[in-house]
């Protein structure tokens, strides 16, 4: 039974005994600029019994050449001077840094043309143009990655497929596959921080309208994650005994992307987004459903339902509400007030960051630490839900329940069946 979990990202705050243990963390993802003397050496003693993956750092070279074309150039001038710039980086040139953490494994040959493109911009019309060029791409890196593990044959390296829909997507599955490679990273994060929408899919090469336009965040996650086992199982090939979800922390797309993973002993996950969302006042719920909520308008739901409070029962809410209960007078005061909360409200020293210090944003020991238990609680929420899907008796019934609480309780309707749609292509047809 395949085995989830989600490898926390490497920072002086995360790596403590107690937030892996915490979290539920399956282990630590090292970015190559974390690698410093510092970070390594807490790995001593007890955490170095973690499973640790070494990154290397190609989402923030992705970042760099997409921003460094000119603003005025057209597709097939940004096509072109993407492929020219992306060609002429080594994804592995901080491969030193990489094992310099002492990892078990290492994100290892990627081709980052594809992923450029993305975030240049480049539109769909013009990446199904290059179909044949990308599934060049995918074989070429496969067998580098083949390469690369017969050199470092005591750790496990991971060949990083790309892909933006089901056809590149299956097609990169079954270049891999067919290779022989064993372990597979593939990135996310571009998918999840696309804010497009789309009125039409390609799948199985013709396009598909879609009923109305939805988002393309959770389409095209779906799309890839289903067409790259597909291609796998196409390629005849036994399952890979590892994926890696290079920037898929979104609760909503755990499970989905899990059910599509199910065939794989060992799918491990990673994101810079618990983080980040804690740091803005978002915080990660699986009840009613699977959602990402802002603090104010759970602290607005308190202020109207004395008996609605978050008791979260997970250690890092638990220690610091303990040292900064709240105040339910200041609460209160908050009812007389008829405009709605805002993010501005939970600065630090503002009466709903007083009320509910858990939820306040700011500089300051306070600040910092509401950030922190945000930043433990949000990993516990991924943690936990990959341990129970780990656990689940029927993954796919599991992952329906999900989708479908989701949809009920989605704030906005076309996010909800942008989700329904997404399960629909990751599912259909599969038993
Ligand atoms: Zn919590």
């Amino acid at each position: 039974m395949a085995q989830f979990s989600f490898l926390v990202n490497a920072r002086p705050s995360t790596l403590s005994r107690e937030f892996l243990n915490g979290t539920y963390a399956g282990g630590i993802l090292f970015p190559p600029d974390r690698a410093a003397a510092a970070t390594v050496a807490a790995l001593a003693g007890p955490l170095r019994r973690r499973f640790v993956l070494a990154d290397n750092g190609a989402y923030d070279t992705i970042g760099k050449i997409a921003a460094s074309l000119p603003p005025s150039a057209d597709n097939a001038a940004r096509v072109k001077a993407v492929r020219t710039a992306a060609g002429a980086v080594d994804p592995n040139s901080q491969l030193a840094e990489q094992l310099a953490v002492r990892p078990d494994a290492f994100i290892g040959p990627e081709d980052i043309t594809l992923a450029c493109w993305l975030r240049a911009g480049v539109g769909e019309t013009d990446l199904v143009q290059r179909r044949s060029e990308l599934r060049r791409r995918n074989r070429s890196v496969a067998r580098r990655g083949l390469t690369m593990q017969a050199a470092h044959p005591e750790l496990t390296v991971y060949t990083v497929a790309s892909a933006h829909d089901y056809d590149s997507a299956f097609d990169a599955g079954q270049a891999l596959g067919d290779t022989g490679v064993r372990a597979v990273a593939m990135g996310f994060g571009a998918f999840m921080a696309d804010d497009s929408w789309t009125t039409r899919i390609k799948y199985g090469g013709r396009w598909l309208p879609l009923p109305q336009a939805l988002p393309m965040r959770y389409l095209r996650t779906a799309q890839v994650v289903r067409g790259f086992f597909d291609g796998w199982a196409a390629a005849g090939s036994a399952a890979p005994d590892r994926f890696h979800f290079l920037g898929l922390g979104a609760p909503v797309m755990l499970p989905l992307s899990a059910y599509a993973a199910r065939s794989v002993p060992s799918v491990t996950y990673d994101a810079t987004s618990p983080i980040k969302d804690a740091a803005q006042g978002t915080l990660y719920v699986s009840e009613p459903a699977k959602l990402k909520v802002r603090t104010w308008n759970v602290l607005e739901r308190m202020v109207l339902d004395p008996a609605h409070r978050w008791n979260c029962p997970c250690q890092f809410c638990r220690a610091f509400c303990l040292n900064h209960p709240f105040d339910e007078a200041r609460i209160q005061m908050l009812a007389s007030q008829s405009r709605p909360l805002t993010a501005a409200d939970l600065r630090v020293g503002r009466v709903a960051a007083q009320a509910v210090p858990l939820f306040a944003v700011g500089p300051g020991p306070l600040g910092r630490a509401a950030e922190q238990a945000r930043a433990g609680h949000n990993h516990w929420t991924v943690g936990l839900t990959l341990r129970r899907l780990s656990a689940a008796v029927d993954l796919r019934a599991a992952a329906a329940a999900d989708v479908a609480t989701y949809v009920a309780n989605a704030g906005a309707a076309h996010f909800g069946q942008s989700v329904a749609m997404a399960w629909d292509l990751v599912s259909a047809g599969n038993a």
